[in-house]
Parts: structure tokens; sequence; C-alpha cells
């Protein structure tokens, strides 16, 4: 048995996201030391909003966070086929409606903020947070017994058994994990695969830029903004652009979140010049909607009626990554990335859920009573083998969504993807996490 004084994991945390605000969480138990660095001086997140799928709702209920989830973000959503938002077609000027979407079940909308706070607050006090530590770079010997060693920007060390890089689609961890692998192929003189894994450092452009805008609803709006009591909100598609409309926050201070996308498939894969988020005047995003459907024009026009600021993001992704783990590290969230450990476009609302599963996944694994430090590698190894193709599947359905909502017809393949991608959102990701465990132990203790 473990006495607290000798617990039988440390685990480093780097990046206090959603993504390693999950993991924090999950991963409570007198069993394990906990160690949180984040780069910022401060815990905060952009207000945004952000859609949760039923998987990431059951997760959040498994590690005692439904209620919490619920009192920022409303209920439950229903099971569906087709995603519940009104959906039209909205470029000639006229609103049509269109077959939306496969869904499985409608998102509940939070905002992200409302819902990083939530995770902060329930940090329990055995989580050791420790902010303004950027981490610049770590050493990872090949012996188990011996540590992993951080070291961050303001020249001070410390040490771990294992390291979870949650930091982002930037990630420090994913730079040093995919330099360590192009080593290891090197060194078995596969330079081939050297080079192919060094591309994959730098997040690319995924030919996406999305106009973010979130304004809080008065009487001079309230008719013009979309409502929650028909439908969670409001989606217009046309040709490589799209707008979408919706509350995030409950109760009499009604916040809407808007975010209009355009949509280049020929530009992705470059290295963008552009900053990846820039505050912008509202006038750049409703010029895009030039000729829409009125209905666009009001909620355009809401945005500005509010004073909404807006944002204009370069949406970056990364990968696809083969591995999401190497050794005693390994990687979770927009850090993972490829074809999805995902830095994946938003257009199935999937990103933050995919963090909120791998976190999932990982407790599973290193909670286990015979998870140590001596075979912490196995146990991330097959977090890797299981999480990366979920993942992948995800992005590419998460990509191909937004060629529909860009224009192309749901049908062929493109509606084959989407039919699956509901499938798998009505699926249990708790089995996944089971089909882990028998993975690397056999039955279950
Ligand atoms: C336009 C847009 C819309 C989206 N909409 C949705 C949606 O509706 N639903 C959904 O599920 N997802 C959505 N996503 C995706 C989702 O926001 C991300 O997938 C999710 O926030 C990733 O969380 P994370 O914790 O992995 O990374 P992040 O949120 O990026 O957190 C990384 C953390 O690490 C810290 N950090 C960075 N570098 C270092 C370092 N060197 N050392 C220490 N700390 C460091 C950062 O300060 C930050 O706190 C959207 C994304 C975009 C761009």
């Amino acid at each position: 048995m473990q006495s607290k004084s000798s617990p039988k994991l440390r685990i480093a945390i780097c990046g206090g996201g959603i993504g390693g605000l999950t993991l924090a969480n999950a991963l409570v138990s007198p069993s394990v030391h906990i160690d949180v660095y984040e780069a910022a001086s401060q815990f905060g997140e952009i207000g945004a909003g952000v859609g949760l799928s039923l998987r990431t709702l059951r997760v959040y209920e498994m590690m005692g966070l439904k209620e919490g989830l619920e009192s920022i973000g409303g209920k439950q959503p229903e099971k569906t086929a087709h995603l519940p938002f009104r959906c039209y077609r909205a470029h000639t000027g006229v609103a049509e409606p269109f077959k939306p979407p496969y869904v499985g079940a409608g998102p509940v909308t939070v905002h992200r903020a409302e819902l990083h706070n939530m995770l902060f607050r329930k940090l329990p006090e055995a989580v050791h947070v420790h902010t303004a530590k950027r981490l610049v770079s770590y050493f990872h010997p090949n012996d188990p017994a011996s540590p992993v060693t951080l070291r961050f920007a303001d020249d001070t060390d410390a040490t771990c058994d294992v390291l979870i890089g949650a930091d982002g689609i930037k990630s420090v961890v994913r730079a040093g994990m995919l330099e360590e692998l192009a080593r290891c192929a090197e060194g078995a003189g596969n330079t081939r695969e050297a080079a192919e894994l060094r591309v994959n450092i730098p997040p690319r452009y995924s030919g996406c830029t999305t106009y973010r805008a979130m304004y809080r609803m008065s009487d001079k709006t309230r008719d013009i903004s979309p409502s929650q009591d028909s439908a969670p909100g409001e989606l217009y598609v046309g040709k490589n652009r799209m707008i979408i409309a919706y509350p995030v926050s409950q109760g009499s201070a009604r916040l809407i979140n808007v975010a209009g996308t355009s949509i280049n498939p020929s530009r992705a894969g470059e290295l963008h010049p552009e900053p990846w988020v820039a505050e912008v005047d509202p006038a750049e995003m409703i010029e895009g909607y030039r000729g829409w459907a009125p209905e666009v024009q009001e909620i355009l026009q809401a945005v500005k009626l509010e004073g909404g600021h807006v944002k204009k993001w370069v949406v970056n992704v990364v990968g696809p990554l083969s591995a999401f783990a190497h050794g005693r590290v390994a990687l979770l969230g927009d850090a993972a990335s490829a074809p999805l450990a995902h830095g994946m476009t938003h257009f199935h609302g999937a990103g933050a859920g995919q963090a909120v599963e791998d976190a999932y996944m990982l407790r599973e694994l290193l909670l286990d009573p015979r998870t140590t430090a001596a075979n912490a590698q196995q146990a991330l190894q097959v977090y890797s083998r299981l999480r990366a193709p979920i993942a992948e599947f995800v992005q590419k359905a998460s990509y191909e969504n937004g060629l529909v909502y860009s224009g192309r017809p749901l049908e062929g393949e493109l509606e084959k993807t989407q039919v699956a991608m509901a499938a798998f959102v009505s699926e249990d990701p708790v089995e996944d996490a089971k089909k882990a465990l028998a993975m690397l132990y056999g039955a279950r203790l």
C-alpha cells in the first residue's frame, strides 16, 4: 500500500489549459504527486464558446464534474441524428434550409473561460500548481529509475517520473518528443523517417480563418439574436464560408458566440505568416458576408450594436503524428494533434473534447495500482496506440465537415464519414479506457 509521503508516481503536467486542468482533476489520488506547470503568470482563458459532445460530458460525469458543468452549460444534449442547429444555405441572399451534418447528439455549448474557471476551482489542494513556469526543454533518460528533468525559462529545473505535454498547439514537449524520435530514426539509419518527423514540429495553416465575437444580448439585440428556445443555435453556409451563432451562458446575462469561418483548402499545409490571433475591426468580418441573407446580416449587426470585439484566428493544425508518447513522455490535447492528436480544425467542436478523452484514458492507465515508474512507459504506449487513431478519425471527420459547411453536398464519402462520426459520438469513451487497461494488464483487478 502506498503511503502519503511516498507516491508511486510523480507526474508533471506542462500546460494548464482545458486539457491540462482536466487531467489534473482526473489524476487526483494519494498514490500520485501532481505538478502543473503553466507558462502564464495567471490562469485564464480566452473568452469564446466551446461545444462539448455527449462523449465529453460522459468523461466529466465519470470525474464527478457533471454538476459543475451543468451549472455553466445547461442540460445534457439530446441524442439526435443531425446537428440540432437551424441550418441554412445563405450566400445567394436568401436563407434556404439544408440537410445538416450528422452529429449523434446536440452539443452543450459553454463559455471557454467559465469551463476553465470551473476546472481550476475544482482542483484539489493536493495538486501543486506553478504559474510563470514556461518549459523550454526537457531531458529524458532511458533508465526509468532516473527522473525526467524539466528546464524552465526562468533557469529553474524540476523532475518527474512522467511528463505530460498539455502545452497546446505550439507545444515544446511535442517538439522535444519528435526531435528525440527523429534522432532514434537517424540512429537506425532511417533518415527519411527522421525528416518526416521533423516536418511535424511546426504547426501549419489549415486553410481556415475564423472571426470570433462574443456579445452580451440586450433589449436592442434580443429580436435579432439566436434564441435557445427552439434550437441551440443557427448555422449559415455558403461558398467556402460559414457562420454560426449560439448562446453560451445560462440565465439572464445571455452571451452570444458568433464564429465566421472562411475555408481555402488549397492553402492547407502552409506556414502562415500572419499572427495566429489578432483583434480586428468588425467591418473585416462583416465584409466577408456581403450579399448573404438578411438573417446573417442581423447577427453581424448585433455584434456591431453590442460593441462586440472581433478576433481573427488563423487556424493552425498539427500532424498527423504517428505517436502520442515516447518513453515516459506523452502528449495530450492540442499538443498531440495529428490528423490528430488534435491540432484539429474546429468543425465538429471536438478539439477540447479530444483533450478531455485523452485525460480520461491517461487517468485509468496511470492510476491503476499496477502502474509504477518502472512500467509507466508501457502504459503510455498503450495510450498512444489507442488514442492516436481515434483522434485521427475525429480530425478527418472535422475537416470533412468543414467542406460540407463550405458548400459541398453531404453525400457519398463525405456522408459516410459523418454517419460514422455520429455513431462514434454515441459510443462510450469509458469503454476505450477499459480496452486500454485490458491491453496493458489483461482482465481488470
Ligand atoms: C476557432 C476555434 C474554435 C473551437 N471550437 C471548439 C469547440 O466548439 N469544441 C471543442 O471541443 N473544441 C473547440 N476548439 C478546440 C479547443 O479550443 C482546443 O482543442 C482546446 O482548447 C485544447 O486545449 P489544450 O489544453 O490542449 O490546449 P490550450 O488550451 O492551448 O492550453 C495550453 C496551455 O499550455 C500553456 N503553455 C503553452 N506553452 C507552454 C510552455 N512552454 N510551458 C508551460 N505552459 C505552456 C498555455 O499558456 C495554455 O495555458 C476550437 C478551436 C478553435 C481555434
